[in-house]
């Protein structure tokens, strides 16, 4: 399917190409499909018949290079002690089921695939949990080459992919001096940035989650989806995705009641929610690495995906996640990342508050794993935040 960017703000049509903002106005960019030439062409059975990986979904999905790790297809499972628990018909989305373990599989399957067909050679990117494993593996899989940069002695990520290809660094300094670094790189060298260039491709892998949500309860939506909102990304994409289905003309309208859960320590989504405002940055100071986003880059969409499908943005206390946790990996075997605590968390309060109806078909999105060991192994260099360093690292500096 042909597609295009747009510019979120100023609306201007750019082609497709590296690019996270508008030549014009600076705005940021969004992906947008040729809906008249999708027409009648996708329908459930043709879906069905496709190999179960995200790009099931290809005619959806802006690349036609379509790197395949195996993300996607992950199992969606009712789960009956929660179900009772709080009376609904609740159903679990795995995304911890992906090769490296969270829903950032889909996000680096789309970043790699972009670059390839826009001839972009290194793949750079930030990262304190997922997204670095995600990255590597993808990179690894396909030749293209990785820079993934972590915050040294980050206990939550564990970068594991061992190759030529993939450089993972180890930096003396915070994830903002890693995001600082790759705005230097990014002014020097023409390299696809996960959440920079490439951001506008790379994040519509989440909405994948929401076509298999679709598709896996006989493309009938739920009443209710409830998943966590750092960024606003996933949340935002997911809101995305279910409306592309009933567009597509895959499922029917209504769209499920939308819920995201934030930590109270980094919060500006909920508090933008709760006082009907528009978002303000605020200080991220969160013990969940994984929800520590103070300046939300799809907050606004998000705020707008709770209001118009009738859900909500909880903001849940820091010293209740860890129990809400220790809950879901009780009842389900899965050892879930915080973030999933937390999103259990919200549905339990939009529960009690009567905001979700006993008897409601409620799906929760546990997006990953629990984050494993700190980085170490004879892959990992470890450097000052400046591009000596990382040029000195790549063995570019002679
Ligand atoms: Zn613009």
């Amino acid at each position: 399917m042909s597609y295009h960017l747009r510019c979120r703000r100023c609306e201007e049509v750019i082609e497709p190409a590296p690019a996270e903002a508008c030549g014009r106005c600076a705005g940021p960019t969004d992906v947008v499909y040729d809906w008249e030439g999708l027409a009648g062409r996708l329908t459930c059975s043709v879906v069905e018949e496709r190999p179960r990986t995200l790009w099931r979904y290809r005619e959806l999905l802006p690349t036609g290079a379509r790197v395949d790790v195996g993300a996607g297809w992950t199992r969606l499972v009712p789960c009956k002690p929660l179900s009772d628990l709080l009376d609904l018909d609740l159903w679990l989305k795995l995304e911890s089921e992906n090769p490296t373990r969270s829903y950032k599989d889909r996000t680096a399957t789309l970043a790699v695939s972009a670059a390839l067909d826009h001839g972009v050679t290194t793949v750079c990117c930030s990262s304190t949990g997922n997204l670095g494993d995600a990255v590597a593996a993808a990179a690894a899989a396909t030749g293209v080459e990785a820079v993934v940069l972590v915050p040294e002695g980050s206990a939550s990520a564990a970068v594991e992919a061992e190759h030529r290809d993939v450089h993972v660094l180890a930096v003396r300094g915070s994830y903002d001096d890693c995001r600082r670094l790759e705005l230097e790189l990014g002014s020097l060298f023409p390299w696809g940035f996960v959440s920079g260039n490439l951001h506008p491709y790379a994040c519509e892998g989440a909405k994948t989650i929401a076509f298999e949500i679709g598709e896996q309860l006989a493309w009938q939506l739920p009443d209710a989806v409830v998943c966590p909102a750092a960024s606003g990304t996933l949340f935002a994409k997911l809101t995305q995705g279910f409306a592309e289905l009933t567009r597509a003309g895959l499922a029917r309208e209504p769209l499920p009641r939308m819920f995201a859960a934030q930590a109270l320590g980094s919060s500006p989504i909920a508090s933008a929610f709760a006082d009907d405002r528009s978002i303000s940055r605020v200080h991220a100071d969160t013990h969940v690495a994984s929800l520590a986003v103070g300046d939300p880059s799809h907050g606004d969409l998000a705020l707008g995906a709770a209001r118009a499908t009738g859900g909500a943005v909880l903001a849940l206390p820091e010293d209740e996640i860890a129990a809400y946790t220790e809950l879901l990996t009780e009842t389900t075997g899965v050892a879930p990342d915080a973030s999933g605590g937390a999103a259990l968390g919200a549905l339990i309060a939009a529960r009690q508050s009567g905001m979700i109806e006993a008897g409601s078909q409620v799906v929760l999105v546990v997006t990953g794993r629990r984050p494993g060991s700190r980085v170490e192994g004879p892959h990992v260099r470890t450097i000052d935040p400046n591009v000596a360093d990382v040029l000195a690292a790549l063995g570019l500096d002679s």
